[in-house]
């Protein structure tokens, strides 16, 4: 008999929801949930191939189903019990936090991660260690986003809803690839293109993807000029009088010094910068601000960038100085890359942020936080973000890393630094689904967890809406779900701790014997957690008077439907739209300008590194290909990595379809074919992120193997959001010199 459990798709931040169909215990289909406000039924082609990678088969040949630990660095991997493997891990971690303090260890986690998931996690580092050093892969899609929302808007809450694309007047798009990163939301720009032909796109983009085919107007700006594109529409709006200067006075600040700023950005100065033609660049600026409502779509074009904080506060200026904001249709909304990026914002799971969206610079807060949990105080030192946590690493100053569901080995840039920090880290565990990733080969101690179709939970969408994520069969093999593999190191982690109070001489280690002293007479310690659910209702409760309250969303609601935050207590709807009042969530209630002056990408193209190389996603691939790589036919869209380049450079270096190239960036450097694509402009190329070790090797500067883009990509990052710069590095592309 078939079974059917609804659940949510694992990949993308739109969020679909998915009904899973099971027999015999084994995933045997799924298909788009109806009901689903994300999608309304529709899959896309990753969604709708699902089940297939959940089959017997794909599992036997690629799934982790038993702890594993590797005796000796480079060794072979044993089989070892999941009560050895914990005790190991936690006697590990207590010995370098005893030995050199709590900030010492590091745990670098995933959007992927439910959200009960996250939150276990951020207690666990944060409240029973004492460290704010978890961070998570998060940082390198949404970062800039949320620094972007906190310094203008007040809160890392996006404005808007997917239902304000129905009622837009104008859609700009920026910085985002929709049709293959955001399917299902395209298919609705595209629906509401058909029902109302009079709606304006505008598409911005160094790349004419697929998503400039439904575009009216398209900006090919140069790589990295946003802020000065952005900038420019402001100059010129504000010499049409096309600003609404009532809005402007009664719900904002800081609109003069920002005035002053685009005052230089001249139409003449903003198109040589950008590239594009003044012509667009006006059009552009009146469909902004002329049409009734204008909603931004934006995402990694504008995250992934040294400028990336800088890129979202001077599109949400726009978006201030015309009163685009708080109506239907209207609003700089940020997508989410991954299918719980929002969920590990809420729950405060990145080493700058507080739980329920709180300041760890406030002392009150921080005393919140502490109260809850039942510990004496959380740390206030901001911890490392991930370039930071693995650079330290590689300098020894990190000794232990904890890696849940992600995989840096492939997908974080400048990969040499990452595997430089894998190797020197004293005691690496990996808490993974999939035996196949390129950074289960540097574990000690290999986890293996539940993943799709196995796992309860939440995780929140682009749109803020909780979805439920429910268990369609049982957890295969020895796997655990990743909530409980950290309450279970955790509870372990906590006898350690309460057999050693004293501080050790040097090092901030107090907390450990401040900590024994505050536990709480209860069963299971700080993690008494029997069900997801009970670590949801903490979640929740840690949420009450905060903006993005959800005390009143239980699980007996999400079983009925997800829903938006926020929803308190006693409420039964959450709510779609933010700031529809025009009060803001600051100290004074308005809204504040954010005057970014456009500064360079980090490592321009210069004589010896002539091209300007950016990265991206595939229609039908998802990250490191875990799961996506197991299917033929998503291969069918794109069969193999290649460099797209545009055709008069292939010419003017006599390369023809399919030669062999050495792509070369300061730090590494890649075999590759390459491609012709006129998607690009003179001297850009592209490569997709998805392609590892498997497929493509290459070598770092100073001679270890690496594999895929992120050989070559620099981890400069945004001074606030610390989020890198995936979307530019500067390289030289040599045809292989083949006998
Ligand atoms: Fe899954 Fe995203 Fe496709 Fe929806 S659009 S089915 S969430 S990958």
């Amino acid at each position: 008999m078939v079974r059917e459990t609804r659940s949510t798709c694992p990949y993308c931040g739109v969020g679909c929801g998915v009904i899973i169909e099971s027999r015999d215990n084994q995933i045997t289909g799924v298909r788009g949930d109806p009901h689903h406000p994300a999608n309304f039924g529709r899959l896309c082609t990753k969604g709708s191939t699902l089940h297939l990678t959940a089959s017997a088969e794909v599992t036997l040949q690629t799934r982790l189903l038993r702890p594993l630990q590797r005796l000796q660095r480079g060794g072979v991997l044993y089989p070892v019990g999941w009560d050895d493997a914990l005790d190991n891990a936690a006697q590990r971690f207590a010995g370098i936090v005893q030995s050199d303090g709590p900030d010492a260890v590091g745990f670098y986690v995933s959007g992927q991660l439910l959200t009960e998931d996250y939150y276990v996690f951020n207690k666990l580092a944060k409240g029973l260690i004492g460290t704010n050093n978890i961070d998570t892969n998060s940082r390198l899609c949404m970062s800039s986003a949320v620094a972007g929302y906190k310094k203008t808007l007040g809160a890392d809450a996006p404005p808007a809803c997917y239902d304000d694309v129905r009622h837009a007047a104008c859609i700009f798009i920026v910085g985002s690839n929709t049709a293959y990163a955001h399917p299902i939301l395209f298919r609705r720009i595209e629906d509401a293109k058909r029902a109302n032909p009079a709606l304006k796109i505008i598409f911005c983009d160094p790349r004419k993807t697929d998503t400039a085919e439904i575009a009216d107007l398209f900006l090919p700006i140069q790589p990295g000029t946003d802020v000065m594109l952005f900038n420019g529409m402001l100059h010129i709006m504000l010499w049409e009088g096309w600003t609404d200067a009532a809005y402007v006075a009664a719900h904002t600040t800081g609109f003069e010094e920002l005035k002053a700023l685009v005052r230089d950005c001249t139409p003449d100065v903003v198109a040589q910068t950008c590239g594009i033609s003044k012509a667009d660049l006006l059009e552009a600026a009146r469909l902004f601000a002329t049409s009734p409502a204008t909603l931004s779509l934006y995402c990694q074009g504008l995250n992934q960038s040294s400028s990336g904080t800088a890129k979202n506060t001077a599109l949400i200026n726009l978006h201030l100085a015309t009163a685009q904001i708080g109506k239907p249709g209207a609003g700089p909304f940020s997508l989410t890359g991954q299918p719980n990026a929002m969920g590990g914002r809420e729950v405060g799971g990145l080493a700058n942020l507080m739980s329920a969206h709180r300041d760890m610079a406030n002392p009150e807060h921080r005393a919140e936080v502490a109260a809850l949990w039942g510990v004496p105080t959380v740390p206030d030192k901001p911890g490392k973000t991930a370039v930071e946590m693995f650079q330290a690493a590689a300098d020894g100053e990190i000794k232990a890393l904890w890696i849940a569901c992600t995989n840096p080995a492939q997908s974080m840039p400048d990969q040499a630094t990452v595997r430089r920090a894998l190797e020197r880290a004293e005691f690496v565990v990996v808490q993974e689904a999939f035996s196949t990733t390129a950074t289960c080969r540097f574990a000690d101690l290999l986890l293996p967890a539940t993943t799709w179709g196995e796992k309860e939970g939440t995780v929140t969408n682009s749109e803020r809406r909780i979805s439920r994520v429910r268990a369609a069969v049982p957890a295969p093999g020895e796997t655990r779900h990743d909530w409980k593999i950290a309450v279970d190191f955790a509870q372990r982690l906590e006898r350690l701790i309460s057999v050693r109070p004293e501080p050790v001489e040097g090092h901030d280690a107090s907390t450990f014997s401040e900590l024994r002293q505050a536990q709480p007479e209860r069963k299971g310690g700080l993690f008494p957690y029997p069900t997801p659910e009970s670590v949801w209702n903490e979640h929740r409760e840690s949420t009450r008077g905060r903006d993005l309250d959800i005390t009143g969303m239980d699980y007996a609601m999400l079983e009925a439907a997800p829903q938006q935050w926020p929803l308190r207590e006693g409420e039964t709807q959450g709510v779609a739209r933010l700031y529809t009042d025009g009060v803001f969530p600051t100290a004074d209630g308005k809204a504040r300008f954010v005057a970014s002056a456009y500064k360079e990408v980090a490592e321009p193209r210069e004589s010896r590194y002539p091209f300007s190389l950016t990265t991206g996603r595939l229609r039908d691939q998802w990250h490191g290909m875990s799961r996506t790589g197991t299917l033929g036919r998503l291969f069918g869209h794109v069969r193999e990595p290649s460099l797209l380049m545009h055709p008069q450079d292939m010419d003017r270096r006599i390369l023809k379809e399919g030669d062999l190239v050495h792509v070369t960036s300061k730090r590494g450097s890649i075999l590759v074919p390459v491609q012709a694509s006129s998607e690009l402009g003179l001297s850009q190329v592209f490569m997709a992120m998805h392609w590892g070790e498997e497929f493509l090797s290459g070598m770092g500067s100073t001679g270890q193997r690496l594999a895929g883009v992120n050989a070559l990509t620099t981890s400069a990052y945004c001074p606030d959001s610390k989020q890198p710069e995936f979307k530019h590095a500067a390289v030289k592309v040599l045809k292989a010199d083949l006998p």
